[in-house]
């Protein structure tokens, strides 16, 4: 009998220094394809961050190859195990940062970047009374699941974390601090920023949320929710000890942790929907979006101009919303 092929998807990045980083993409775009990988790389004068999926062999290969290179020598491959390849495609992509912040003043995480916290010192940290913990991730991935009693900041790209800090100084100040994001790339960074920013005591998850979940010891405790991950699982678990959901469905506020895009391809906004809803409101975050000439959903489902109508009806009937 035929048993399934067993994937591997790897979760890495190193600060470190890339003298051409468009010669050192293509190249590295050829070797990825050659292997027979696919994912998603960035190169950056400061390093690389990557996220590729293949069999057992090629990931296998390819993580033996960055070894070899002296560069990535010690660098550390977090590795999750999937049926199939969790991307369509293979890319990499010169970059001129890591991981988007804009800074005026760039931060060398070599050189600052808050105390490295294991998953065991991470978990004890989490429960000191004098600690606030501040998510380092967007908000979208903040609602799907985070730790408990994290900070939500306000904000839809990574860019926009140091403003947000600016105007919510109070509610950091005079504690310690602790980030964490999903590997821990943004957090080398981000982390450097808060120090330079003034604020001393500041403490980051070494190997993010990934390597929390995995750890024997802790297993992913205090974590509600699911991870937010970006590739077409969208989704994996963290908290091996109990499953709390946080994730509330947009339309109706129910406990929801199934991310879909909104069937307007101009809008394409990701909310937390049943299928139930999905089915109910055609995929559309807004009216507008429902009766989009472009609604995917539509045409997926065939739907006449009838069918549309019946669908509208009902929805302004049962959330009593007359619509135009
Ligand atoms: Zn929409």
């Amino acid at each position: 009998m035929e048993t399934k092929e067993k994937y591997q998807v790897l979760l890495y990045y190193q600060y470190v220094h890339i003298e051409d980083p468009e010669e050192y993409a293509r190249e590295h775009l050829k070797f990825c394809k050659e292997v027979g990988l696919k994912g998603r790389i960035l190169v950056a004068h400061e390093g690389i961050n990557g996220t590729v999926s293949g069999t057992i062999e090629q990931t296998n290969t390819y993580m033996e190859m960055m070894h070899n290179d002296e560069r990535f020598a010690d660098m550390v491959f977090k590795i999750d195990e999937s049926d199939q390849h969790t991307f369509k495609k293979m890319h990499v992509r010169p970059r001129p940062e890591l991981v988007t912040l804009r800074l005026e003043d760039d931060v060398n995480p070599k050189e600052t970047t808050g105390q490295y916290l294991s998953p065991q010192e991470f978990n004890q940290a989490l429960q000191d009374e004098n600690t606030v913990v501040l998510d380092a991730r967007n908000d979208y991935e903040y609602d799907l699941g985070h730790f408990r009693g994290a900070i939500r900041p306000d904000i839809h790209t990574f860019r926009d974390l140091p403003d947000w800090v600016r105007e919510n100084k109070e509610k950091l100040e005079g504690k310690k601090v602790l980030t964490y994001c999903t590997g821990g790339i943004r957090c080398e960074k981000f982390s450097g920023w808060l120090k330079k920013e003034g604020f001393d005591d500041v403490g980051q998850l070494h190997g993010g949320i990934v390597t929390y979940g995995k750890d024997p010891e802790v297993q992913g405790e205090l974590w509600d929710g699911q991870l937010y991950v970006f590739d077409e699982r969208i989704s994996v678990p963290v908290n091996r000890k109990e499953h709390v959901i946080v994730g509330k469905d947009y339309f109706d506020g129910e406990p929801c942790e199934r991310y879909v895009n909104c069937a307007n391809p101009e809008c394409n906004k990701q909310i937390l929907c049943s299928e139930e809803n999905e089915h109910k409101y055609m995929r559309g975050c807004t009216h507008e979006c429902r009766v989009s000439e472009r609604n995917m959903y539509v045409n997926e489902h065939n739907l006449t101009e009838e069918d549309i109508k019946a669908r509208l009806a009902r929805i302004a009937e049962e959330d009593g919303v007359t619509q135009a």
